[in-house]
């Protein structure tokens, strides 16, 4: 249960926005959640609700914006989209290959009031 922790990380830093801009609620939270990144948007949700009771982010909406894991092979330059567990390229079949986005989690913008 990685995501407990990962929860509790987020939500202390939308408190400590929240107080820092004098705001009584949090209202909404835009989370960018990378395909790779490990974490599940739904056990997000849920440890949120769990964890943010009796403080001002309680309620607050999440907004997920899910992106999507693309792989740069480092041989022949090639932009593409991995699928499954085998990495490699599919123009040139290097597996020399170099993640370009997928693994980001972090919180994009606080709504407060
Ligand atoms: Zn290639």
């Amino acid at each position: 249960m990685q995501e407990v922790s990962l929860t509790q990380g987020m939500l202390d830093i939308i408190l400590e926005e929240a107080a820092k801009n004098g705001a009584r609620r949090v209202t909404q939270v835009d989370i960018v959640l990378g395909e790779m990144s490990g974490a599940v948007d739904h056990c997000i949700q849920f440890n949120f609700e769990y964890l943010s009771k009796n403080t001002p982010a309680e309620g607050a909406k999440l907004n997920f914006h899910n992106v999507a894991k693309k792989a740069r092979c480092l041989d022949c330059g090639h932009n593409f989209c991995p699928s499954g567990t085998l990495w490699q390229c599919d123009k040139c079949t290097s597996s020399k290959l170099e993640i370009v986005s997928g693994s980001e989690l972090y919180i994009k913008s606080i709504e407060v009031e």
